[in-house]
């Protein structure tokens, strides 16, 4: 339990390095103020199968643009978002948008696709989190089941009991659940087991080093293994080539999403994106 909470403030300590106080301090201000403004927006980062490159889903991403027009990257807000707590409330924006968007493409045909969302800690341990949850799948009218929340290895490697708890509260939803960024935590091999979860996602850096070195081939390897052992549906995040692709398909990854088959991009330019897709190859 004290390691878990140290592992997180040594990621948040790292994730604001170079970020004075004053600074942060201003750029928590102008979050709130673009959140209440509406200026966050949400676009959206097709998934493929990677033998076929057939759509399966896209996975909902959050951007910040400032009243004067620049961009901040995700990496940098959403760490002030969750020390601040404004995560709920933004993590529940994000949350509804998405859920809408997959009743406007099931309305318009695509009728099992699937989007996936980022889940911080705070959203998974607040007691309104199951509540907002079937809140948004009633509103916008789908099935649990077109949704899947992300979470961070190292949320699911939090207190087992709490995990457990929670996973199975989301489970009664209907929603399935991905366990984000594999890897780059420390996971306890038999609390994976337990957890039981649809989706193992391979974080980029080892997507990247499985092409460059044999010993982040050998890791890609065990990660996929893993998954398929554990009966898990196994996807590469960040692939920009066909080698990469080539690759991992060869190791036996079942699911891809990366530049090499779009970059995230605004809820209009999905549904188009979807429809001009070339049949199986
Ligand atoms: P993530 O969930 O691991 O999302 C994947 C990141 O990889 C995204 O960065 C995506 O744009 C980027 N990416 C996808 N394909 C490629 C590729 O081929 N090459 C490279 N270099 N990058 C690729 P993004 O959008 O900047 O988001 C960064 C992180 O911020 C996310 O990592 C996630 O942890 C967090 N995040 C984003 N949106 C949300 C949100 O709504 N809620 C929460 N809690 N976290 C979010
Ligand atoms: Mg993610
Ligand atoms: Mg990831
Ligand atoms: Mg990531």
């Amino acid at each position: 339990r004290a390691k878990a909470i140290n592992r997180g403030a040594s990621q948040y300590f790292h994730a604001e390095m170079g970020i004075d106080a004053r600074e942060r301090f201003k750029l928590l201000k102008g979050l709130r103020a673009s959140f209440e403004e509406r200026r966050l927006f949400v676009v959206y980062q097709p998934q493929v199968e990677l033998a076929t490159q057939q759509v399966i889903g896209a996975e909902a991403l959050l951007r910040w643009r400032t009243s004067d027009g620049q961009f901040v990257p995700p990496d940098q807000f959403i760490p002030l978002a969750e020390q601040s707590g404004l995560i709920v409330p933004i993590g529940e924006f994000v949350l509804r948008t998405a859920c809408f968007q997959i009743a406007q493409l099931r309305r318009n045909g695509f009728s099992d696709f699937r989007i996936a969302v980022n889940i911080s800690l705070a959203q998974f341990r607040h007691p309104g989190f199951i509540d907002s949850i079937r809140r948004a799948l009633r509103d916008a009218e789908i099935p649990g089941g077109a949704l899947e929340l992300e979470i961070t290895e190292s949320m699911a490697m939090e207190e087992i009991s709490t995990v457990l708890r929670v996973l199975a509260e989301i489970r009664s939803t209907g929603a399935t659940v991905a366990i984000d960024d594999f890897g780059t935590g420390f996971s306890s091999l038999s609390q994976l087991r337990r957890l039981d979860v649809e989706r193992l996602k391979i974080d980029r850096a080892f997507v990247h080093e499985a092409q460059s070195s044999a010993a982040g081939a050998t890791i890609a390897q065990l990660v996929v293994n893993l998954g398929c052992s554990l009966g898990m549906r196994v996807v590469a995040e960040g692939i920009e080539t066909e080698e990469q692709r080539q690759h991992l398909l060869a190791l036996g990854c079942h699911e891809g999403q990366g530049w090499l088959f779009a970059r995230p991009m605004p809820a209009d330019q999905l549904e188009e994106w979807i429809r001009n897709r070339p049949p199986s190859r």
